[in-house]
């Protein structure tokens, strides 16, 4: 074995069906007493039965104006809000955009923050926060960033749509894909990428057969958590890298992007692996005979996702926009990044190509 270097993240994890029960208990542990929640407006409806739940605790009040790639202008009113209502900590219920917000303003004023995620996108175990100012997202990383409490409630993602479950989903296996491949890769980190494939793998063609299958959904939800520690503890790669950079220059939704994407990062990269990973990768995804782009097809075509960018408004005069973003700056990879190499993949993700 060889030897490295293992980062113990200190969120505290509550997993199960109901387990927003015990948020009141949760505020006792930490000696808090007045939280404010945040949602997007879409989760009012979760953020007020939450606050149901909430009794014996003060509410200070919600917040519900939660945003794609957190805005400042929202960050900033937020927190006058905040301010106002003399809040001693911070509930975020939802995807990756509340648990933004909630960050955002964890970090402003040092006050623990509970995340309650309700996608699987796995922004809650991480020290990462990505944030929008004059139209340019920065992100930065910082332990203090990570959430204090994950709160993993089964029950919150049976109103996740079919659609968003699936690209959500896949966008939490390509955190534990290049956690695989990372530099600081180390054994705990790739044991929970693994088993965070295998079990999204595992469940999300089941959540597109029964979106209501408790089974199916807790398997889901266990996996993203894995996925999002895999995100949390070590480097991402090119597809990270491609994903920020189309995603964000192109305004292109996250996760459906980092689905279509994914395949040909993995084609990509698969040739450069070392054997173990290459082996290990192709055993977690069910049909894969051992090729685990050949799995990762399989599975997409299972849950019969959208596997173009050009879908979501990308221009073909765009590509070479990309490819130049895409290597800008240095970063690490297992393949060098070759520019006109790296074009031909963001094209094929483009028109919607099979990855080779
Ligand atoms: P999102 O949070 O934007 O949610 C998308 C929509 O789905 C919203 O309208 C939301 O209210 C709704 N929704 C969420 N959960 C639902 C549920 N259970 N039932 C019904 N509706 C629900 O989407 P996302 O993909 O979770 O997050 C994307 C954002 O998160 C991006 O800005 C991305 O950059 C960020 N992100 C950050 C990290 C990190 O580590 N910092 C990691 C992953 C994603």
């Amino acid at each position: 074995m060889e030897p490295f270097i293992y980062t113990q993240n200190p969120s505290r994890v509550i997993f199960g069906s109901g387990t927003l029960k015990q948020l009141p208990d949760e505020l006792k542990r930490q000696s808090l007493s007045k939280p404010l929640l945040l949602s997007t407006p879409e989760q009012v409806s979760q953020a007020q039965k939450l606050e149901s739940l909430l009794t014996g605790v003060t509410v200070a009040g919600t917040f519900s104006q939660a945003t794609m790639h957190t805005p400042a202008e929202v960050t900033e009113k937020a927190l006058e809000f905040l301010k106002a209502v003399g809040a001693d900590s911070l509930v975020s219920i939802g995807g990756g955009s509340t648990i933004g917000l909630g960050k955002a303003l964890s970090i402003r004023t040092g006050l623990p923050h509970i995340c309650i995620p309700t996608t699987y996108a796995g922004s809650e175990m991480t020290p990462i926060l990505g944030e929008t100012a004059a139209g340019v997202k920065k992100t930065r990383s910082d332990p203090k960033i990570i959430p204090g409490t994950v709160v993993y409630d089964v029950d919150l993602t049976m109103t996740l749509p079919v659609g968003m479950s699936c690209t959500s989903g896949v966008n939490a296996i390509a955190h534990a894909v290049e956690a695989l491949y990372a530099t600081n890769a180390n054994p705990v980190t790739s044991m929970l990428a693994l088993e965070g494939i295998r079990s999204l793998a595992t469940a999300l063609p089941q959540v597109v057969a029964s979106p209501q299958s408790p089974e199916a959904r807790q398997l889901a939800l266990y996996g993203a958590w894995l996925c999002s520690a895999c995100l949390g503890t070590v480097g991402m790669s090119l597809h990270h890298k491609l994903c920020h950079t189309i995603g964000g220059s192109f305004n292109l939704p996250h996760a459906q992007t980092h689905t279509i994407v994914l395949p040909h990062a993995l084609a990509y990269n698969f040739p450069k692996l070392k054997p173990d990973v290459q082996k290990r990768l192709g055993d977690a995804f069910p049909e894969s005979n051992g090729d685990p782009v050949r799995g990762l097809n399989v599975l997409l075509e299972k849950l019969d996702v959208e596997r173009a960018l050009k879908a979501y408004g990308m221009k073909e005069e765009d590509i070479d926009k990309a490819a130049d973003l895409a290597v800008a700056n240095p970063y690490a990879n297992p393949r060098k990044v070759v520019r006109d190499e790296i074009r031909e993949v963001i094209r094929r993700a483009w028109a919607g190509e099979p990855a080779k």
